[in-house]
C-alpha cells in the first residue's frame, strides 16, 4: 500500500464508521459544502452533537471554492474541531458524484479520504469497468469508494436526470463483487434538488402541503437480502422543510412547488443497512431563508458577517436536528 495521503489532513476513510452505523441502525450525515460558513456550521453542529461526519463536495463545488483552497479548508476544519472544539469525531472528506477516473485521482492526490464514482448513467458493463478502475487506484491509498446503481431524478450541480430508474436488486451482488466498491448508492425514490416530485405525483394534506410517494422500502429490503450488511447510501434525502420555503417566499423569493422526502421516511431507512444519507438542499434552503429574512428586516446592512452569521446559525440548528432526530448519529463516536 502507498502512503495514506488523507491522514495528512487528519481525516479517516468510511470503512469503520459505516460498519458501526450498519450494526447500530443509524446513518452518518453527508453534508455538502462550498463555503466557509457552511463548513463551520457542519463542524460545530457535529462536534456539539458528538456525531461522526462526512463533509462532501461535488465537482462543481470544488472548482467554485478552488481545489487548493478547498483542501486547506478541510484541513483547517479538522484542526478547528480538534483544537478549539476539543472534539475527536471522525471526519471524512468525500467527493460527491465523481464523473471521471481523472477527477477521482485528483481528489485522492489532494487528500480526500473517500470518493464516489458515479457511472449510474452508463450502460451496466461500462459502469462496472469505470468503478473497478477507480477502486483499484483508490484502495492503494486506503481511500474508500462509493458506486451507484440506478438513477435518481432531479438536478444537483452537474448531475441532471429527467426520470428516475430504480436500482435492480438482481444486479447488486455482481456489481459489488466485480468492482470491489466499499458502499453502494441506490435509487429507491429519493431525488436531487428542492423539487423532488411534480405536484401530480403527490397527494395533499389538509394544510395544502404536498405529500410525496413513499420510498420503495420493498426494493431496499430485496437489496439487503442480496448483500446483507453491505453499506448502502441514499442520495437526495433533503426533507425540503415548508417553514424554510415559506420564509424565502415571504421575503421576496419565488420557490414553486417545492417538495422533499419526509424525515420520517429517512429515519425509517437509517434503521436498515443505509449508513450514509446525503443532505444538500435543506442547507441551501435554510441559508437562503436566513439571508432573505435578514435583508428584509435590515435593508441597510451591508457587512457580509451580518447576514452570513445568522445563516450559519440557522444551519447549525438544522444539522444538529438531523443528527439527533433523523439520522441517529448523535453521540455515536
Ligand atoms: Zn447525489
Amino acid at each position: 500500500m502507498e502512503k495514506k495521503i488523507y491522514e495528512e489532513l487528519g481525516l479517516v476513510n468510511t470503512r469503520e464508521m459505516f460498519k458501526k452505523a450498519v450494526d447500530g441502525g443509524y446513518a452518518i450525515p453527508a453534508y455538502n459544502f462550498n463555503n466557509m460558513e457552511q463548513l463551520q456550521a457542519i463542524m460545530i453542529a457535529c462536534a456539539e452533537t458528538n456525531s461522526p461526519v462526512i463533509i462532501q463536495v461535488s465537482k462543481g463545488a470544488r472548482s467554485y471554492a478552488n481545489e487548493t483552497l478547498l483542501k486547506h479548508m478541510a484541513k483547517g476544519a479538522v484542526e478547528m474541531v480538534r483544537k478549539d472544539l476539543k472534539s475527536n469525531i471522525p471526519i471524512v472528506l468525500h467527493l460527491d458524484h465523481g464523473d471521471s477516473y481523472e477527477l477521482c485521482v485528483s481528489c485522492i492526490e489532494s487528500g480526500f479520504s473517500s470518493v464516489m464514482i458515479d457511472g449510474s448513467h452508463l450502460p451496466y458493463d461500462e459502469n462496472v469497468a469505470l468503478t473497478k478502475k477507480v477502486v483499484e487506484y483508490a484502495h492503494q491509498y486506503d481511500v474508500t469508494v462509493e458506486g451507484e446503481l440506478g438513477v435518481l431524478a432531479g438536478i444537483e450541480d452537474d448531475v441532471v436526470a429527467e426520470k428516475s430508474t430504480y436500482t435492480k436488486p438482481e444486479e447488486v451482488i455482481e456489481f459489488v463483487q466485480k468492482t470491489g466498491v466499499d458502499s453502494l448508492a441506490i435509487s429507491i425514490g429519493t431525488s436531487h434538488g428542492a423539487n423532488k416530485f411534480k405536484p401530480e405525483q403527490c397527494t395533499k394534506n389538509e394544510d395544502g402541503v404536498y405529500i410525496p410517494p413513499a420510498l420503495r422500502f420493498d426494493i431496499l429490503q430485496e437489496i439487503e437480502e442480496k448483500i446483507p450488511g453491505f453499506p448502502i447510501v441514499l442520495h437526495g434525502s433533503s426533507s425540503v422543510p415548508m417553514e424554510a420555503v415559506k420564509i424565502i417566499n415571504e421575503n421576496g423569493g419565488a420557490l414553486k412547488d417545492s417538495v422533499g422526502i419526509p424525515e420520517s421516511q429517512i429515519r425509517k431507512a437509517t434503521e436498515s443497512a443505509v449508513c450514509k444519507v446525503n443532505i444538500d438542499s435543506d442547507g441551501r434552503l435554510w441559508m437562503t431563508a436566513a439571508i432573505r429574512k435578514h435583508f428584509a428586516d435590515s435593508p441597510a446592512d451591508f457587512d457580509p458577517r451580518k447576514y452570513l452569521g445568522p445563516a450559519r446559525e440557522a444551519l447549525i440548528i438544522m444539522y444538529k436536528s438531523k443528527n439527533e432526530n433523523v439520522l441517529g448519529s448523535a453521540g455515536k463516536v
